[in-house]
């Protein structure tokens, strides 16, 4: 049985595995690095041990320590959270080799899923549809460039060992294929430490929809729903809402089914995401795995009342998943909006400093998952999310409605925030209507710009 857990991460997200945990009566511990000493997740957990300097290659990166601290404290579990180590075999198999449970899958399917090629080959061979691309990575500039003619211009070159939306170039003949494949080999390689790339045809103005899986150890495979994730900029999301606007039930259907099909593939344990394309005519395509908890769980806890972080331990802990799929029920609309410390009138410059006033809004279908409050100072070291406000209600509209209330009622002084940006889309009647695919921001952005930051 799982007594005590120690939390590998920091900022919301420590927070809302305490949380969790406090529900479940187990005891935390909290690892920090010095930047980190006033933090909420340090002062809330249980226990905490600091565990190095600012940079998180000196402490939330560093395995050997995290296992020291985690042998020290005689903890049974580590949550690693999102980011940092959570997507890392090495760390996994380390973790299982110490006899601590990793909460997440097992070391061998985050293997297969966190190279991407891998991951396409694994979940095409189960009969789940892939975007066509390269078979496996590209080893020379002409063989890429071969690859490319065949696939047909505009082609995406992405880095094997991906994530956070970098190392991608999108190129649309020859001449420019010639240089974005250099930049996202390098990209890659400094980004990643491997400048490994592959292709893919470049879907043009496709919705990103995302199904949540939970899996247990005895052969039970779940979806909670999807997400829809189509508000990004470069690649990264900033708004995630469920139910998606644009999927029929049938589509929603198939995409859950094939969603099942592919973790099985990967003989998936936990809670993991299947992230998809979806083209204007409803054609989809998967474009990856994520084998760890995501930013936007709580969108998909709102619409379906799973607390998905309690699912994570209690599948690690070896228990059965209580309910089936026809006991999922899908009765309301969540909206998350990610509030992050940048400036959006100054191409979303990172903004760290201290917070003078913080209020959170409160009231019917509004819940906020943050770790700031007032005099917090932000380091700048880690990267610049402060906050979700996740809002819920009976009806998209009624979800939207109250995302633009809430919005207006946040107040966080002494530093910028995506705020005023996240209230301007809640009142742009292209998103209103549900019509936002991933090329939205920036034709939102070419559109208000000059309005909003004025
Ligand atoms: P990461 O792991 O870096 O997040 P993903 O493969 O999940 O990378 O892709 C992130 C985003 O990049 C997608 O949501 C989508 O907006 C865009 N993208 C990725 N692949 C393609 C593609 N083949 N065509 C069009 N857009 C793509």
């Amino acid at each position: 049985m799982i007594q005590k857990i120690l939390i590998a991460n920091r900022g919301e997200i420590a927070l809302r595995i305490v949380r969790a945990c406090r529900e479940l009566g187990i005891k935390t511990l909290a690892v920090y690095s010095e930047a980190d000493v006033q933090s909420l997740h340090v002062q809330l957990a249980d226990e905490a041990i600091c565990i190095g300097g600012n940079k998180s290659s000196e402490s939330y990166l560093r395995a050997d320590r995290i296992i020291s601290a985690a042998e020290i404290a005689d903890v049974d579990a580590i949550h690693p959270g999102y980011g940092f180590l959570s997507e890392n075999a090495k760390f996994a198999e380390q973790c299982e080799s110490c006899n601590i449970k990793f909460i997440g899958p097992k070391s061998k399917s985050i293997r297969m899923m966190g190279d991407k090629s891998i991951a396409k080959d694994t979940v095409r061979k189960a009969g789940v549809p892939i975007v066509p691309g390269s078979d496996g990575p590209v080893e020379t500039e002409a063989e890429a460039v071969k690859i490319a003619r065949k696939i047909g211009y505009p082609v995406i070159i992405k880095a094997v060992a991906g994530g956070g939306g970098r190392g991608m170039r999108i190129a649309h003949n020859d001449v420019s294929f010639a240089k974005e494949y250099h930049v996202a080999r390098g990209e890659a390689e400094k980004a990643f430490g491997n400048g490994t790339v592959y292709l893919e045809k470049y879907i043009e103005r496709p919705r990103h929809i995302e199904f949540q899986i939970l899996a247990d150890a005895h052969g039970k495979t779940l979806h909670l729903g999807e997400r829809d994730c189509s508000v990004q900029r470069r690649h990264q999301k900033l708004i995630e809402e469920s139910p998606s606007p644009f999927l029929t039930p049938d589509l929603r259907k198939k995409m859950g089914k094939a969603a099942i099909k592919a973790s099985e593939a990967a003989e998936y344990e936990n809670a993991g995401t299947i992230e998809f394309l979806v083209d204007a005519k409803g054609n989809f395509y998967f474009i990856e795995m994520n084998t760890r908890i995501q930013v936007e769980h709580p969108v998909t806890e709102e619409v379906t009342g799973i607390d998905i972080v309690k699912q994570q331990i209690q599948i690690a802990n070896g228990e059965k998943i209580e309910f089936d799929q026809g006991d999922i029920k899908f009765e309301k609309h969540a909206i998350e909006c990610r509030i992050n410390a940048e400036d959006p009138s100054r191409n979303f410059a990172p903004s760290p400093g201290t917070i003078g006033l913080y209020y959170a809004p409160g009231g019917l279908g509004v819940r906020v998952d943050s770790h700031a409050y007032s005099g917090y100072t932000i380091p700048p070291y880690y990267d610049s999310m402060i906050g979700k406000l996740i809002c819920y209600g009976p009806t998209r509209k009624a979800a939207l409605e109250r995302s633009y209330r809430a919005l207006s009622e946040y107040l966080i002084r002494g530093i910028k925030t995506t705020i005023p940006l996240h209230r301007a889309i809640m009142a742009d009647p292209v998103f209103i209507e549900g019509k936002a695919t991933t090329a939205y921001m920036e034709d939102f952005l070419g559109r208000t710009a000059a309005d909003l930051f004025s």
